[in-house]
């Protein structure tokens, strides 16, 4: 039985000195002079998921590797060390990233992502990905996933994938370096039906194989 949800937001935030803790890499200046940062995205979005489920709290266990108010970039040695302090077999993992397409700042839309292999992590990646696709839908935004061969996730080796226990999927929402997937991540309403779709996905699946 699922007892732990464990939520994971990557990378680092923006320290009370307005610096920000991540590598450059993981910010973007636009030429009108707006900068996203992918950190505080992550924070911004995967705090609103943590919300909902925390109506749950009775039930679970919510877990974060990352504190939202907390910017310090923890590393990902230590996000795993969280991760699986958590009996895998009652735990599953989502980690919230937006993704880059530097230099050319053309790549836009969702990707999901698994372990390799088949694994539990594909049922969760599935749940997730189709409540997501039907809202991505309705904004007219891209899925970059292909969905017509009825498996929804692409399989990577991050780290935070590899090295968890639990099934656990990453989701790359937008890309912080184009500016229409920008102007998306950025704005409070959309980040607020983000995570209300993506914690649909997380219920569904505890629905299915929570038990
Ligand atoms: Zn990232």
């Amino acid at each position: 039985m699922i007892k732990n949800i464990i939520l994971d937001f990557g990378h680092g935030g923006i320290d009370k000195n307005g610096k920000y803790t991540t590598a450059p890499a993981k910010m973007h200046t636009f030429s009108n002079g707006d900068v996203a940062y992918e950190g505080e995205i992550n924070r911004q979005i995967g705090g609103m998921l943590a919300l909902y489920l925390n109506a749950h709290r009775l039930r679970y266990n919510i877990v974060m590797t990352v504190n939202t108010y907390d910017p310090t970039d923890i590393s990902l040695d230590k996000r795993v060390e969280t991760a699986n302090k958590y009996d895998a077999n009652e735990s599953i993992l989502i980690s919230i990233h937006s993704n880059a397409s530097s230099p050319s700042g053309r790549g836009r839309g969702f990707e999901i992502f698994t372990t390799r292999g088949l694994t539990k992590s594909d049922q969760l990646a599935t749940e997730i990905g189709v409540v997501i696709r039907e809202f991505y839908k309705k904004q007219n935004l891209e899925l970059r996933f292909d969905f017509e061969d009825n498996d929804l996730d692409k399989e990577a080796n991050f780290q935070i994938l590899r090295q968890s226990n639990c099934p656990a999927v990453l989701l790359e929402c937008l890309f912080f370096d184009n500016l229409d997937d920008f102007k998306k991540l950025r704005d409070p309403e959309f980040q607020k039906e983000l995570s209300w779709h993506i914690y649909r996905g997380v219920m569904n699946y505890l629905a299915k194989y929570g038990d």
